[in-house]
């Protein structure tokens, strides 16, 4: 080879090199087209409660999550990829869940999520699969009735990251506040007498008071908690899938099965076809 040559096909290769390593960092993993990738590799990274009864819950028997959540991802999974699809699962809580998907750790949320005007800055959001209302669950006998009867004196435990623990500062302007950061850690402060009332959604407290018959849901609602799917910016073909899946669910009847499946005989949180977020 003269040297002429030889130079010429270091010069080749260095080059090659550079664009190799200069075309990884541009596709990073928050970047790629996720309806592209799952077209080749057939699993959907959901991120999901593992602490919510009713929701998303480990059973730590058999090491699953189970819940409304886990049960429409997997066929949200199912009518986007076929009986192929594989829908796997992530930790998240209210707090984690936002810097997870924008870090491309999870390729959507399904859990809890409220749709609300300040996160659609951050996120898009799919049709509303689920109506949820703010409510607040005390001690059985408590003086605590609703939240106006909230006082000064009156100590409320909500999680970090969540919808409720801003509703709450203006819902009852002179409670104490204590945010926790989970809500299993919740429930064991309230259990422990951290706190006079505990305040979420209702279908989420319903689960607490369904495993300890001590405590009881006061008050009614005093907010609308909308659920959506969250799903990064600039990955609309995925979102119109999720949206399309949801829609077929709706048609085919299994949304109303999943939806039956964990909330009988109560049809208040059930979602109409294509409902969308008013803000
Ligand atoms: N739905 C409310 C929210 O999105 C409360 C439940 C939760 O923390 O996930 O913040």
């Amino acid at each position: 080879m003269s040297k002429f040559k030889k130079f010429a096909s270091l010069i080749a290769i260095g080059l090659a090199v550079v664009l190799f390593l200069s075309g990884c960092r541009g596709q990073s993993v928050a970047d790629e087209n996720i309806a592209t990738r799952i077209d080749e590799t057939p699993t959907i990274n959901w991120g999901v409660k593992y602490d919510t009864r009713l929701f998303g819950l480990m059973n730590i028997k058999d090491r699953t999550v189970q819940g409304f959540d886990i049960d429409i991802a997997k066929q949200i999974t199912k009518e986007i990829l076929g009986d192929e699809g594989k829908a796997e699962f992530v930790e998240v809580t209210s707090k984690t869940r936002i810097p997870l998907l924008k870090n491309g750790n999870i390729d959507a949320i399904i859990a809890t999520m409220t749709i609300s005007k300040e996160r659609l800055e951050q996120v898009n959001f799919s049709d509303i699969y689920f109506s949820a209302g703010q409510s607040l669950l005390v001690e059985k006998g408590s003086h605590i009735t609703g939240v106006d009867s909230l006082t000064a004196d009156d100590t409320v435990l909500v999680v970090k990251g969540s919808t409720s623990a801003v509703n709450i500062r203006e819902a009852a302007p002179e409670a104490n506040i204590i945010e926790l950061e989970n809500y299993s850690e919740a429930f064991t402060a309230l259990q422990a007498g951290q706190g006079q009332a505990m305040s979420t959604d209702n279908a989420i407290l319903l689960g607490m008071a369904s495993e300890n018959d001590k405590y009881e849901l006061v008050g009614g609602t005093f907010t609308n908690e909308p659920y959506g799917i969250a799903i990064n910016k600039g990955q609309d073909d995925f979102l119109n899938e999720v949206n399309k899946a949801l829609e077929t669910m709706h048609d085919n009847g299994t949304y109303d099965k999943i939806y039956d499946k964990w909330f009988p005989n109560d049809s208040d949180g059930k979602a109409a076809k294509g409902a969308k977020f008013n803000a």
